[in-house]
């Protein structure tokens, strides 16, 4: 018979979970594993809350794996290192992300591409490496194999920092690999949430002209006067739209809901280039004509590499790019989880772990 979440490993663990597909949270008892040799054991001070998560607390997408401790934008400190560790040691600052194992030797290994080897586990909902269940960030602490542990850059605050380890990386690593970093060039933000704003940070950072795709004309004045767009367009304004038509070099689309990319398409310049980063519940429809008239591109992008995820850390600390966070308590994450399901962020939600989460 499979043991208990409580009884499988030695050491007793404590989180919220989600128990079924209506999603709300509340305390869990389970287990994490003994720190190896090759593991960092991390006692988590910040999480930040992704759509990811509310994805898979409602089983969106079909395969949530009840209980569920959500959480992949985790920063905290190493408590424990095993004697084969070599890049961490115990007190340093450390950030854990949205993959926790991988066969660390495939083609995509190798290239260190870890987030698209056939193996790879992620941080919750999944086996990981040990052949057992995986739980997220909403958690006293994590033990995590040293490969999947990031440095976490002295400049970078630990709350607004985490968002970093997901949203980050998510939007960094297809700016790099499409080409989507020459400055002046025009990039589109499609959707402002905790995605779209770090993107519209990034693209800043790069360079670039950005312009915010929005569904919510509220946040036109935060998004220039506070996050530095260059100029707002509302999705629903169909003038604002067809006078925008042929002016975007790029698109970085992180809409979370089924919606139409026929306009999106529009609005790129001939060879240009969307990326599309959200996962809507059903399948997008690909308008095809506007592609092959103006050989424009369509893409996507699955978070990013350990390697490369070190190295969007490090950018965002010189660059002073952190996520605008709203930090709540764990008994507060069911209202917030209601309000992100409502686009109602500004703009992720961090949970203050260290100092809210208490066994009852
Ligand atoms: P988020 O904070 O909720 O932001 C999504 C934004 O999409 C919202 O703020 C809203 O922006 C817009 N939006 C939501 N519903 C909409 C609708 N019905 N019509 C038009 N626009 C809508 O979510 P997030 O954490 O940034 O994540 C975004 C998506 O990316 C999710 O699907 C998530 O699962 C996925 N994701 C993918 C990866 C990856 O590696 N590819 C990594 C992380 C997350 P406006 O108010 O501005 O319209
Ligand atoms: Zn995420």
């Amino acid at each position: 018979m499979a043991k208990s979440p409580e009884t499988e490993h030695p050491n007793k663990a404590f989180g919220w979970a989600a128990k079924d597909k209506s999603g709300v949270l509340s305390p869990f008892h389970f287990s994490r594993r003994d720190n190896g040799d090759n593991d960092v054991t991390v006692k988590i001070l910040y999480c930040g809350v992704c759509h990811t998560d509310l994805h898979t607390i409602k089983n969106d997408w079909g395969f949530s794996y009840y209980p569920v401790v959500p959480g992949h934008e985790i920063v905290g400190i190493a408590t424990k290192v095993g004697k084969n560790v070599t890049k961490f040691r115990e007190g340093d600052r450390v950030g854990v992300g949205v993959i926790t194992g991988s066969c660390q030797s495939c083609e995509s290994c190798n290239q260190d591409l870890e987030n698209y080897c056939p193996q790879m586990s992620f941080t919750y909902n999944s086996i990981g490496s040990d052949g057992t269940k995986t739980y997220g960030g909403y958690s006293e602490s994590i033990v995590v194999d040293q490969r999947f542990v990031l440095q976490f850059p002295e400049g970078l605050p630990s709350d607004s920092g985490a968002p970093l380890l997901c949203a980050g990386i998510t939007v960094y690593s297809p700016m790099k690999y499409y080409g989507m970093t020459e400055p002046g060039k025009h990039l589109g933000v499609a959707g402002l949430g905790g995605l779209g704003h770090v993107a519209v940070k990034i693209g800043k950072a790069f360079g670039l002209k950005v312009t915010v795709i929005s569904s919510s004309p509220s946040k036109e004045d935060e998004a220039i006067n506070r996050l530095g767009a260059d100029s707002f367009l509302v999705s629903s304004d169909s003038q604002k739209m067809k006078a925008a038509i042929g002016t975007m070099d790029y698109i970085i689309d992180t809409v979370s809901a089924v919606h139409a990319l026929f306009p999106l398409l529009g609005l790129l310049k001939v060879n240009g280039k969307l990326v599309t980063l959200g996962l809507p519940e059903k399948p997008l429809e690909l308008p095809i004509f506007p592609l092959v008239l103006g050989r424009k591109m369509v893409g996507g992008s699955d978070i990013g590499g350990m390697k490369e995820t070190q190295e969007m850390l490090e950018f965002c600390a010189k660059h002073n790019i952190t996520a605008d966070i709203e930090l709540i308590k764990m008994d507060e994450i069911n209202t917030a989880m209601e309000r992100l399901a409502k686009s109602d962020v500004r703009y992720r939600f961090v949970i203050d772990v260290a100092n809210s989460l208490s066994p009852p």
